[in-house]
């Protein structure tokens, strides 16, 4: 347990102690190298090998100091996790000495062997070789453990022949579109000061704690992230006495420590609270630039579980833990802001600012609408199929909110009133500096909506707890890249005209792409049949499943949209596409597996024995003329689920077993979802049946009232 005493050491001498930020950069580096650096990171000038050399001296120095070893590339294949290869600082003297040595070259690239990592055809083994090269717009830190310290370099990783091979890559090249295309609307809005776009995110993780002791003995726990079987207890969620609870103190600890852990690698951990469900928590940092902000999310994650394992807890992230109480997700709040400082979602203080942020929050409406498969596709996995369209969270049809006072004034522009006064007395005439400001607060709160406009940027709900947040920042990114892009071809051609004619193109464009588009914006119960019933009548696509969702990456549509804004080639696109189809065949093949495995093994003999030892009672009353029909009714119950949980194992290994068989990946994919996954529903409610009615000492797993009970 590593506690730092706050009083001792208050928070703002640590923050960011084990980040090699660009405030160590600016205090450590020459200047004119610290001023080229700057340059990299705003995507104004290539990295050269002189500055690297010098940087990854000062690098170098900066870890020993901090007792690093070793540095690794630290980087995030497609599985959706990170990966590191370890190497150490010494070079051999030849004279039995080492020194310590880092190269530049060894800073800006790393050739990790990266044959297992999943590339969906894209490499053979035989040209197994991977790059990763060093991202500059995410810091440094160092990882430690109590024997040793590592420094991690973020990269992105990628092919021999260039294709990208993880999820970074493209999160960058598609924040580079956005930020050209943005310009190019800020050009024609007359702006002529900013020089780059990014997007800004600050994702809020969801997750679960259980007592180490229980969830060792919960193999499925710990094969799939998830509990296979498992029966409500006598309490669950109901009472909707542990959201904003107050923090029991052993939880209390381990956020103290989490927050310090988070803290020390400068990772602005901000806000945390218990959530709905019972020992399910949130943390949500500061927003940060979105690269930053996908590797911090991604270090938040591994944070969890570290922190809690030394607590003599486990951290789960999966989307559905557990049956029956809500699950986990991931609320993506985004943004784009300019380098100098202005947020293109902010309503803003005047009409010049009303008539970007009309604008720019048009092109989200429209990039949301015509590309919510897209939008959708981003969260598919096996994990989030349970949670989607459950009773605690989006439904899977994606729809905006955007509150009452705000969807009012984009009906009145698309309604032909611009200048209009509206209800709630906002009086919009676009880029006429005589007239009222938007609203303040132009949203309220509606949390059942899949992508909220929470006041100054858009919330993304739908994505998974689990998930890295890369892919859903770069499908949203390039579709809103896309609608910037037609916006500007129309809006250049005003170039050199008076005022009002380029106003009136303005207005013309948020008049008509609101009026086409303003079928996705909801602003009512997301929750309810009755918006599943009116989304289907407005012509929404409901997507309830990952696999049908995944589809959506192999259109021509979607390809030309990767392509034209150089995010992802065909090939890149295709192999994504195999990749997570064959993610979530193998996802299900574990959790089948485990299900066949704990139900023959364990559950089976357990209920089976309970169940004789019933009728043996039952006799053994019977013998002595005592009533015994209570036993004997139980009994009878329990060899009836028995044997039913036998025909359903039986059913679902057959199911297994022509899923693995099926060749094609995504017929296979399909045989996952259709036919096993169903076999184990059947296998699971009878296990469940079983738990209620076989003792609690012969039954051979911890219960559901212990998982999430017990802290
Ligand atoms: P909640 O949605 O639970 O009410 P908050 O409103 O406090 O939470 O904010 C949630 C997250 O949104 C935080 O991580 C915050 O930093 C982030 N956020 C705030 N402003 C922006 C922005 N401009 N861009 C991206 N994220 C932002
Ligand atoms: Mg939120």
């Amino acid at each position: 347990m590593s506690t730092i005493d706050f009083t001792e050491t208050p928070v703002a001498d640590f923050f960011g102690s084990n980040s090699f930020s660009n405030a160590v950069m600016k205090e450590r580096l020459p200047k004119n190298i610290y001023q080229e650096l700057l340059a990299v990171q705003a995507g104004e000038k290539e990295l050269s090998l002189a500055v690297a050399e010098v940087v990854a001296a000062v690098m170098r120095d900066w870890a020993i100091s901090k007792g690093a070893s070793h540095y690794t590339h630290w980087f995030q294949p497609l599985t959706g996790l990170t990966a590191e290869k370890h190497d150490s600082f010494i070079a051999p003297t030849g004279d039995g000495k080492v020194i310590m040595e880092f190269s530049g070259k060894e800073l800006v690239k790393g050739e990790p062997d990266a044959s297992s990592f999943p590339s969906g055809g894209l490499r053979a083994t035989f040209e197994a070789r991977g790059y990763t090269a060093w991202d500059v717009t995410s810091p440094a830190f160092l990882k430690q453990d109590p024997t040793g310290t590592t420094l991690c370099i973020p990269t992105a990783f990628i092919s021999y022949y260039g294709q990208a091979l993880d999820k970074k890559v493209p999160l960058l090249k598609s924040v580079d579109a956005l930020s050209t295309q943005a310009l190019r609307v800020l050009r024609a809005l007359g702006n002529e000061t900013s020089k780059r776009v990014f997007t800004t995110v600050g994702p809020e993780q969801e997750y679960f704690l259980v007592d180490k002791e229980f969830y060792d003995r919960r193999p499925d726990l710990m094969l799939t992230g998830r509990t296979v079987f498992g029966a409500l207890p006598a309490k669950g969620q109901e009472m909707e006495d542990h959201y904003f609870g107050a923090i029991k103190e052993r939880v209390a600890g381990f956020m103290r420590e989490l927050n310090t852990e988070l803290w020390k690698v400068g990772i602005p951990a901000k806000t945390q609270h218990n959530e709905v469900a019972p020992n399910q928590f949130e943390v949500a940092p500061v927003f940060q630039n979105s690269t930053a902000a996908v590797d911090a999310n991604q270090l938040v994650m591994e944070t969890i579980r570290t922190v809690a394992r030394r607590r003599g807890m486990e951290g789960l992230l999966h989307e559905k833990p557990f049956a029956g109480v809500n699950g986990s997700g991931k609320h993506n709040n985004w943004s784009m802001a300019t380098d100098d400082g202005i947020n293109l979602f902010d309503p803003g203080e005047n009409p010049q600012a009303n008539a970007r942020f009309l604008l720019f929050a048009t092109a989200v409406v429209e990039a949301v609408d015509r590309y919510a498969l897209l939008i959708r596709s981003s969260v598919a996995t096996s994990g989030n199929d349970h949670r989607l369209g459950a009773n605690e969270a989006p439904p899977a049809i994606v729809s905006i909110f955007f509150g009452g006072p705000l969807t009012e004034i984009f009906d009145h522009i698309a309604e032909g009133k611009g200048n209009g006064k509206t209800e709630s007395g906002g009086h919009i005439k676009i880029g006429v500096t005589s007239l009222p400001v938007l609203p303040k607060d132009v949203s309220d709160r509606n949390r059942t909506s899949p992508f909220a406009f929470t006041g100054n940027k858009f919330e993304f709900r739908m994505v998974g707890s689990s998930q890295s947040i890369a892919t859903p920042n770069t499908y949203l990114n390039a579709a809103v890249a896309q609608v910037l892009k037609e916006y500007a071809d129309r809006l250049e051609s005003f170039k050199g005209s008076p005022a009002s004619d380029r106003n009136g193109a303005i207005q013309e464009i948020i008049k008509e792409s609101y009026a086409k588009h303003k079928r996705v914006i909801f602003n009512g119960n997301g929750y309810t049949d009755e918006w599943v019933r009116e989304a289907e009548r407005r012509g929404l696509p409901n997507i309830k499943n990952a696999v049908d969702a995944l589809s959506v990456l192999t259109r021509s549509e979607t390809i030309s949209l990767f392509e034209s804004h150089g995010v992802f080639t065909r090939e890149e696109s295709e192999s994504r596409y195999h990749i997570y189809l064959e993610k979530y065949s193998k996802q299900i093949n574990i959790e089948a597996g485990v299900t066949l495995e704990l139900a023959r093994r364990s559950v089976f003999p357990a209920a089976s024995g309970f169940g004789a030892k019933l009728a043996r009672d039952a006799a053994a009353l019977a013998a002595i003329g005592a009533v015994s029909s209570a036993q004997e009714k139980r009994a009878q119950r329990v060899a009836e689920l028995c044997s039913e949980l036998f025909e359903e194992t039986a059913k679902l290994e057959t199911a297994l077993g022509e899923a693995q068989d099926t060749a094609d990946v995504q017929t296979q994919a399909k045989a996952y979802f259709e036919r096993v996954r169903p076999a184990m529903d059947s296998v699971r409610a009878r296990v469940d049946a079983l738990e209620k009615l076989v003792s609690k000492e012969a039954w051979p797993l911890p219960g559901y009232e212990e998982l999430l009970f017990k802290l």
